[in-house]
């Protein structure tokens, strides 16, 4: 007798396989770029490593716990905290980080330099948006891959979202996508969800070694009217302003903004505002954030590949600067572009004129240090300051 078959099992059967097929490829793909790993050679200057959570343990053994790298001098002078990666998927960011790391030399003050703040976002992608999971930057021992990751904290270490994120403690309601943006939960408090845990533990580095200028670098789209842009808190406005004006006169065009009172979470106003320790004698940290122009993220960009994250040119958005809708300085040209290297080199000068005029306003913070600025970025390349992993010493090779 011929077997009874039960309609459309075969056609099911058929669906799960494929459903699992696609799963099984999805999940590789995931966790290839949850376990990669970045090598960064620090340079001679490099005092020690010590991870984030060592200035509040509530987020050790968690996915936001990042490693914090210091670069003492041991002469007493000004203390500089230096971010990148608080959003992953603006990656000039990170690199600017990685190139201070491997060739700053300090001979007055101290550096922290987190180049992952928000480490959590930096091994997931963004969801919903196709776009490769690394970029590659040539050196002369080959090409160096790093992760581009998502905006927030990854789901997996933070869920489930909110329907409305409540800010604390301004209690602003922000979206709910904004309970996992780093830049959206300052100043943090260790009870709140884990990246707002991880916002207070950075406050807690600052207040905790008494920090004198705070940089938290970022990348925008072109159509965001802060790209090419310092935002400054109230006390670092004549910093900013003038580095600004002196950066636009010698090396390239910079825009700078004070850090409206009234958006909420955000790091140049919240870390101004909550660093102080008036108790400690410590009047808080000049906080400003600052913006490269990243076509990559650009709404209105064509194919999102990894060349236009390397060089950033894009018919759409030279159609969009001819209608006037774009707000970088200088204005947007398909034959330049927005290279990588001249991200690079904008955060790092950016970040070295608020130095040097923080060292002439306020002469008792004084930091002196040097990293390649954006003459040898935009006449060497990324790559150039890259060294070689295999032929350093082991004690100057970490992985992030
Ligand atoms: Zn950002």
């Amino acid at each position: 007798m011929k077997r009874r078959e039960i309609p459309g099992v075969k056609r099911k059967l058929a669906v799960l396989a494929v459903v699992a097929v696609i799963a099984f490829l999805g999940a590789k793909e995931f966790m290839e770029l949850r376990n990669f790993k970045e090598p960064v050679v620090v340079s001679e200057a490099f005092t020690e490593k010590v991870m984030l959570s060592d200035y509040f343990e509530g987020i050790k053994g968690t996915g936001v716990d990042t490693p914090v790298y210091l670069f003492d001098s041991g002469v007493p002078g000004g203390t500089l905290v230096f971010l990148g990666g608080t959003h992953p998927y603006e990656p000039a960011t990170m690199l600017a980080a990685y190139v201070a790391m491997e060739n700053i030399s300090v001979s007055k003050g101290r550096v922290f330099i987190i180049p992952h703040a928000n480490l959590s976002a930096s091994k997931v992608g963004m969801l919903g948006n196709a776009y490769p999971k690394f970029l590659h930057v040539q050196t002369e021992h080959g090409p160096r891959a790093y992760r581009i990751g998502d905006r927030s904290t990854d789901p997996l270490d933070q869920w489930p979202d909110p329907f409305t994120y409540v800010h604390y403690p301004s209690k602003q309601n922000l979206a709910y996508t904004d309970a996992r943006n780093l830049n959206r939960t300052y100043p943090g408090r260790p009870d709140g969800n884990l990246t707002e845990q991880l916002a207070y533990a950075i406050m807690e580095l600052i207040r905790k070694e008494k920090a004198d200028l705070y940089c938290d670098t970022h990348e925008a789209s072109l159509m965001y009217p802060v790209v090419s842009t310092y935002v400054a808190h109230d006390r670092a406005l004549d910093v900013a302003m003038m580095a600004a004006m002196e950066l636009s006169a010698t090396t390239f065009p910079m825009k700078c903004e004070a850090s409206p009172k009234s958006l909420r979470g955000l790091s140049h106003r919240e870390v101004g505002d909550f660093s102080p320790v008036p108790e400690q004698g410590y009047e808080g940290v000049l906080a400003v954030l600052m913006e490269t122009m990243e076509p990559f993220i650009d709404r209105v960009a064509g194919k999102i590949t990894e060349e236009l994250m390397m060089e950033g040119k894009d018919e759409f958005l030279q159609t969009a600067s001819e209608h006037g809708l774009l707000y970088c300085v200088p204005e947007y040209d398909i034959e330049f572009g927005s290279p990588m290297k001249y991200r690079v080199g904008r955060h790092l000068s950016s970040i070295a004129e608020l130095i040097r005029q923080m060292n002439d306003f306020f002469p008792e913070k004084e930091i002196q240090l040097q990293w390649p600025e954006f003459d040898g970025l935009m006449e060497n390349g990324i790559g150039y300051y890259l060294h070689d992993p295999t032929k350093a010493h082991s004690t100057r090779v970490f992985w992030n």
